[in-house]
């Protein structure tokens, strides 16, 4: 299997022997790491006790087209000079996947991408396949396909010598679905007072609304945004699937092969890379931060002190819910619809809100920092809160509300807007463009709209803060069972929207 992105394609490995002078090629466009196969596919045979031959080998990745990359064509390699020395029947592993890194002493190693892979393999019609023991669980997590993981070239010799094809190999990894578990995330009871803050994180859940925290150092950002991840509904399976596959891709899925339908949460720190935030490498790309938030939450804190192409680069992804890498050989696209948390102290030192008595910046450097994130970043923010820590150091001794009740309002808000927006091809009310807001059918009356339409004309609010006020006040009337907005609802959203200049100016 050869994978762009998250999708694959069927790669045949064809060995041929000759007796020439005693040499091993690999064709077929493999890159630097796979071009290496040869050294350890001959010590890994010699360990397993079945020494390639002295002849000519000749083995072909095909088709040519397809770019290979990576270690995990090892094991492939290995079994199909030894299918063509009669060492493993022929017809016994011809339509079987082989995956994996084999080691110089004939250990089969995990390789990163092996959900997304057999996934493929399996919807391609692949019967079985072989896999490293070390990416078993995660193999299994796949339906239709059957799983047979191994720990070293000698095992998978030895089966295909004493059984036959794979259908007759005895125990398999496992036949029970995999275990579905939910992981424990904080809870917003632990988060007394912040009122404002508290809506505004429900508010973002509902709607799928991006949200900018501002505040000063301790005021409880971090602890508010990772909350978030625990109000948002559950991932339907086939997501929780997709969501794994990019931690496969990444490398770091777990091996317990259970499936998490708790929405990722990924928190990148500010000195990342572009690399590490979009995805990229070499010579294999592998998906970034952006990615491994998809269908979650990706979490800025101190957002302002991220690069700013690091930040620009959240435009693409925030605009297509997707990220595509070009490359001069190859163009990957990987999946990255999340919902951006940004967390900003009021200025450098932290403490430049309110009367700002402690703050020691000068008006320049206040300027500066804020207006880094200022721009087509923040025009996509539809909710900016500002934090406050005197609330939360006065509320001491008292609980919130639990994440469990918010949870239940933000479903109900959110089957709402499917109901609504369903049939247009909408499902949150952050996706409904403007104009569908302004104009026709769900237009709001004057007399609701009215704080609104002076904020436009006396240039409070651009047109586009302007639809995003409306998109927050349908997510508010979602949230109070209300059909459509009142002038309430948009008063609320108002608020929400135009504290950010002090918030962050
Ligand atoms: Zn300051």
């Amino acid at each position: 299997m050869a994978l762009t992105g998250l999708d694959g394609r069927s790669v045949q490995v064809e060995a041929q022997l000759s007796s020439a002078l005693p040499s091993l090629i690999v064709s077929g466009l493999p890159d630097a790491a796979c071009r290496q196969a040869p050294e350890r596919v001959r010590a890994a045979c010699a360990s397993a006790g079945s020494p390639l031959p002295a002849k000519k080998i000749v083995v072909n990745l095909s088709p040519a087209s397809v770019p290979k990359s990576g270690t995990g064509f090892d094991l492939g390699i290995a079994v199909a000079i030894l299918a063509a020395g009669s060492v493993v029947g022929q017809e016994h592993c011809a339509d079987v996947v082989h995956l994996g890194e084999l080691g110089l002493d004939g250990s089969v190693r995990g390789v990163p991408g092996i959900l997304p892979a057999i996934r493929y393999a399996a919807s391609a019609g692949f019967a079985h396949a072989i896999v490293p023991l070390t990416n078993g669980a995660e193999a299994g997590i796949v339906e239709g396909i059957r799983i047979h993981p191994v720990r070293h070239l000698d095992d998978v010799i030895g089966a295909y010598r004493d059984f036959g094809p794979p259908q007759r190999w005895p125990a398999p990894l496992s036949v029970l679905p995999p275990p579905v578990i939910t992981r424990s995330v904080g809870d917003l009871a632990d988060i007394a007072g912040q009122h404002e803050a508290r809506l505004a994180v429900e508010l973002a859940a509902s709607g799928g609304h991006h949200l900018l925290l501002s505040g000063p150092p301790g005021a409880g950002k971090t602890m508010l945004a990772e909350r978030v991840v625990g109000i948002l509904p559950r991932l339907t399976p086939d997501a929780a699937i997709e969501v794994l596959s990019i931690r496969s891709l990444r490398g770091d899925t777990q091996d317990d092969g259970s499936l998490d339908l708790t929405p990722p949460f990924i928190a990148p720190h500010h000195g990342s890379s572009l690399a590490a935030m979009v995805g990229g490498g070499s010579p294999v790309i592998r998906p970034g931060a952006v990615s491994a938030a998809h269908c979650g939450v990706l979490f800025l804190d101190e957002a302002p002190e991220f690069r700013s192409d690091v930040l620009q680069s959240l435009r693409q992804p925030l605009e297509s819910g997707e990220v595509v890498i070009a490359r001069a050989r190859e163009r990957v696209t990987f999946p990255a619809r999340f919902q951006l948390i940004l967390a900003a102290n009021p200025c450098p030192c932290g403490f430049g809100s309110g009367k700002a008595l402690r703050c020691s910046c000068t008006p320049q450097r206040r300027r500066l920092y804020a207006a880094r994130l200022r721009g087509p970043l923040l025009d996509r923010v539809d909710l900016q809160v500002h934090v406050s820590a005197v609330t939360q150091a006065r509320a001491i001794g008292t609980h919130g509300e639990a994440s469990r009740v918010v949870a239940d309002r933000v479903a109900s808000a959110r089957g709402a807007a499917v109901a609504r927006w369903g049939g247009h091809g909408w499902a949150r009310n952050a996706d409904v463009p403007g104009p569908v807001l302004r104009i026709g059918e769900f237009a709001l009356p004057k007399a609701v709209t009215a704080a609104l339409d002076l904020a436009l004309e006396t240039g409070r609010l651009t047109l586009r803060g302007y639809d995003r006020t409306l998109r927050l006040a349908w997510t508010h009337a979602d949230l109070a069972g209300r059909g459509r907005p009142t002038a309430e609802d948009v008063g609320v959203a108002l608020m929400l929207r135009t504290n950010d200049r002090e918030a962050v100016a």
